[in-house]
């Protein structure tokens, strides 16, 4: 989560749930083998020592604190429902069977959404996850990464607790291409581990905990982002509008400035067709803007070229150095390009 995404989370009263459940993140640190150079190093704080952090948090956490808080504000929640279409302000069920009928259908069915256009293709790399203990050694506030060119890449992120647990945890993650997992499940989880262990020796503790293969899921990424959130039944947000790779980690926090700009726009408009077009304009350009920088960053971490990836590290790295990149990319990642919240502002105070 970062700080625009927070923001969200406070205008609905849940942001300091998840800052308790979460790890507060103050810098994103990778080191490139075998030099070990720095080649990524951003800091929260080179807008200030009192600038705002990351927090990261596990999705299952992130998804309690949402529902605790739509049930809280007095939504009714149907589960166990699978969506397949929709059409005259009525959702279309797989048993058959439609929901009442509403005056707008909100789409937030994600990335594989049935209600939006598919993506064209899966990006070619994705990356097997997995939540995991907490680990000694590591940096408890920092996204740190490992790579090899970008055709190798290990991270750890903590991301705090569970709701109603103790213990504290680590994503832990490894690129592999869609095209490769089948062969990354015939070997044996151990060769897979040599591979890990060779980029990054300390990650031991982590890998102990990892059995089989099924203790890690493999998650695919893809980039779309439809020209408009308006389709002809629904309003798209989140995923279901604009998804991609999650190098740049906005995806949760893009998810709910949709949600935010959404929710004002019904508010300050009576006419719905106007409020529509009103939350179209407020996060088209900020979309547009990620949506870009995540299409260009991503195969500097994630790609077979050599030429990418010796570009960020002889050219990219050493210019993030240079005042005011450093700032730039502070605000990059903390979602802050583009100005999201001052769109939304000034709607509000109209
Ligand atoms: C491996 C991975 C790592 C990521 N890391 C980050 C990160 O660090 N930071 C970040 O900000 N973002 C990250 N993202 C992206 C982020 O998870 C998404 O952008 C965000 O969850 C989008 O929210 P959403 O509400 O649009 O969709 P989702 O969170 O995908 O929610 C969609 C919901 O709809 C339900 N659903 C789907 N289809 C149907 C159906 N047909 N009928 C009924 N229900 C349905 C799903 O079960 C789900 O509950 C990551 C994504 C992945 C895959």
């Amino acid at each position: 989560m970062q700080p625009a995404g927070l923001h969200v989370l406070d205008e609905i009263g849940a942001g300091d749930r998840i800052r308790a459940l979460g790890a507060v993140i103050e810098r994103l640190f990778g080191r490139v083998t075998p030099s070990q150079s720095v080649v990524l190093d951003v800091r929260y704080d080179a807008f200030g020592r009192d600038a705002p952090t990351g927090v990261a948090v596990h999705r299952g956490a992130l998804f309690q604190v949402l529902y605790d808080a739509a049930r809280e504000a007095g939504a009714e929640i149907v589960a166990g429902r699978e969506i397949v279409g929709a059409s005259d302000g009525r959702f279309a069920f797989a048993t058959g069977e439609q929901s009442p009928r509403f005056d707008l259908l909100i789409d937030a069915l994600g990335v594989r959404s049935p209600l939006s256009e598919a993506p064209k293709a899966n990006l070619p790399y994705g990356a097997l996850w997995a939540s995991l203990d907490w680990q000694a050694g590591f940096d408890p506030h920092a996204l740190e990464q490992r790579y090899e060119a970008a055709r190798k890449m290990a991270g750890v992120l903590p991301i705090g607790t569970l709701p109603g647990k103790q213990n504290q945890q680590a994503a832990f993650f490894w690129s592999l291409r869609g095209k490769d997992e089948a062969a990354w499940r015939a070997a044996s989880i151990d060769a897979w581990k040599s591979q890990v262990l060779a980029l990054w020796p300390e990650t031991h503790g982590f890998l102990d905990q990892i059995e089989r293969h099924d203790d890690l899921v493999f998650a695919r990424y893809a980039h779309r982002t439809c020209a408009s959130p308006l389709s002809q039944h629904v309003v798209h947000a989140g995923d279901s509008w604009h998804c991609t790779s999650p190098q740049l980690g906005q995806g949760a926090n893009m998810a709910l400035l949709d949600a935010l700009a959404l929710a004002t726009a019904l508010g300050s408009q009576s006419n719905l067709d106007a409020a529509l077009g009103e939350y179209e304009r407020m996060r088209l350009w900020h979309i547009r803007l990620y949506q870009t920088a995540s299409f260009l960053f991503t195969p500097a971490y994630q790609s077979e070229s050599t030429l990418i990836a010796g570009l960020r590290d002889w050219l990219m790295s050493p210019l993030s150095r240079v005042p005011p990149a450093p700032q730039i990319l502070a605000g990059l990642v903390a979602g802050a390009w583009g100005s999201p919240l001052n769109a939304l502002a000034s709607v509000k105070r109209r």
